[in-house]
């Protein structure tokens, strides 16, 4: 019988968990399908390969980056480690526990480069095309390769969407965005927070974006923040220029009006007005429509395309857990598709999500989605090989860095937390991170001593 043909699309952490799911059954002797991975760009590591550039990339297409310089990740990192590589391993000690961007993209290659899957993705191609044919029962997948200036069709068995969902940005409008005098953006286009230094900028929206681009800018010396809610003020300890203040109404102007009647005079507007699932290379029927949620829409453990269960999602639910939830996901694919997992009857797997969304809808706080989303890794990897971790402790590193946050906003990233793969505490960083404004790996990485005399 001739081998099963898989397509993955996108190399980002959820493409890459499940290159590395299907390399680690290779390695155990098992008789893996063929496997082609496309990646848009021109290197992996999705969104945590950044680029400076904005609006289209350098082939023309959307650009997928929509992260900034001196982003630092926003959740500890205990609760997204490899459990079958950590970050013990990756670094040969254990590091603090909010890594910037570049320390974490280190992180990520060096799981696939050890494995060796580079040779599996094709790199600078965007795919534009997927086709199910019921006759044949394949996908034609069709891409574009921007170096060899051509265009590619291949047949697939199985095809899996690891595009990512935080790179179509949702931009809303209001009044007088045509004539403000000065910058509006959306987060996806923001890059480096000196642009705002001296500047009074207005934040939309309440997302971790919000917060977190506003903190950049305060902590590169921005001269205030406003930011605008629509329902409830995110309510934390803000320093002295950061306001919170009900809905824009509308820019007149540089003046920003709002809902309570109140004005503030600002030079930027910064949209964190959040991202849609936006898949421009699927045709309707195999194409997911979900909001932003845990429970995402019409996959059967968050994975399988319902409507073609030849086909499978990874990453589209909302984010506490990231890579290890990528790599519980990527596993359970693998062996769904290497027939070591069966599917139900369609109505039970009809029934699975909307059981899932019925669940989060019940949950009461934060902590409680933590909770669920984290039952729902474990789920996964309780049915699979992934090396088993203490989800539970993972958990606890969420809810101890919500309960920071809540007690110092611009002071919960000198916090350190336990490894629920190692057991070992994380040391606080050599400095704190309203003043370490050198994002880079070699800084991050420095010890106290070094630091110190830098
Ligand atoms: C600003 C920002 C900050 C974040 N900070 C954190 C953080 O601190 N910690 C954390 O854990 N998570 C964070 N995240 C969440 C982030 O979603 C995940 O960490 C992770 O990057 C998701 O991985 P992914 O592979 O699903 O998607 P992505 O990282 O988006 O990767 C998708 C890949 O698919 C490729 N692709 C897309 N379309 C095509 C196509 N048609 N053809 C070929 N290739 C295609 C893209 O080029 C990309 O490489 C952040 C997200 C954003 C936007």
């Amino acid at each position: 019988m001739a081998k099963k043909r898989v397509a993955i699309i996108g190399a980002g952490p959820s493409g890459l968990a499940q290159l590395r799911a299907f390399q680690s059954a290779a390695k155990k002797g098992e008789d893996i399908p063929d496997i082609v991975c496309y990646e848009k760009q021109s290197d992996w590591g999705g969104l945590w390969n950044y680029t400076w550039r904005t609006g289209v990339d350098e082939d023309g297409e959307p650009c997928h980056c929509s992260m900034y310089r001196y982003l630092w990740s926003n959740g500890p990192k205990e609760g997204l480690e490899f459990a079958d590589y950590t970050f013990d391993e990756h670094f040969g000690k254990e590091i603090a526990s909010y890594p910037p961007r570049a320390v974490l993209f280190d992180y990520i290659k060096g799981r696939v480069e050890k494995a060796g899957v580079r040779d599996w993705i094709r790199f600078n191609n965007v795919v534009r095309d997927v086709r199910f044919d019921d006759s044949t029962g394949k996908f034609t997948v069709r891409a574009r390769d921007s170096k060899a200036d051509s265009e590619t069709e291949e047949e697939y068995d199985h095809v899996i969407v690891a595009s990512g969902h935080f790179s179509t940005p949702n931009v809303p409008y209001y009044p007088g965005f045509e004539s403000f005098n000065g910058r509006v953006l959306h987060a996806h286009d923001f890059r480096d927070a000196r642009e705002f230094k001296d500047k009074d900028i207005l934040i939309l929206g309440t997302s971790y974006s919000a917060e977190d681009i506003g903190s950049q800018c305060w902590k590169y010396g921005c001269k205030s923040i406003t930011v605008a809610h629509r329902t409830a003020a995110m309510g934390y300890d803000w320093p002295e220029n950061w306001q919170e203040v009900p809905a824009l109404v509308k820019v007149d102007g540089n003046t920003a009006h709002f809902k309570d009647g109140t004005s503030k005079e600002v030079d930027a507007v910064i949209l964190c007005t959040g991202y849609r699932h936006h898949f421009n290379f699927l045709p309707d029927d195999l194409r997911l429509k979900t909001a932003n949620r845990l429970a995402a829409a019409d996959l059967y453990k968050g994975v399988v395309w319902n409507q073609n269960p030849q086909m499978f999602y990874l990453g589209m639910q909302d984010q506490w857990y990231t890579f290890n939830m990528f790599d519980a996901q990527a596993w359970w694919v693998r062996d769904q598709i290497m027939g070591k997992i069966a599917l139900p009857d369609a109505a039970t797997m009809e029934a699975d999500p909307k059981a899932r969304e019925a669940a989060e809808d019940a949950l009461e706080d934060d902590y409680a989605c933590i909770a669920y989303q984290g039952a729902y890794v474990q789920e996964l990897i309780d049915e699979t090989d992934y090396p088993s971790f203490d989800v539970e402790a993972a958990n606890q590193a969420f809810y101890a860095w919500k309960k920071h946050k809540k007690k110092g906003i611009m002071e919960f990233r000198n916090h350190g937390y336990t490894s629920p793969m190692t057991g070992k505490q994380a040391p606080a960083h050599h400095t704190p991170w309203k003043d370490a404004l050198d994002d880079s790996l070699e800084a991050y990485l420095q010890t106290d001593k070094q630091a110190e005399d830098a």
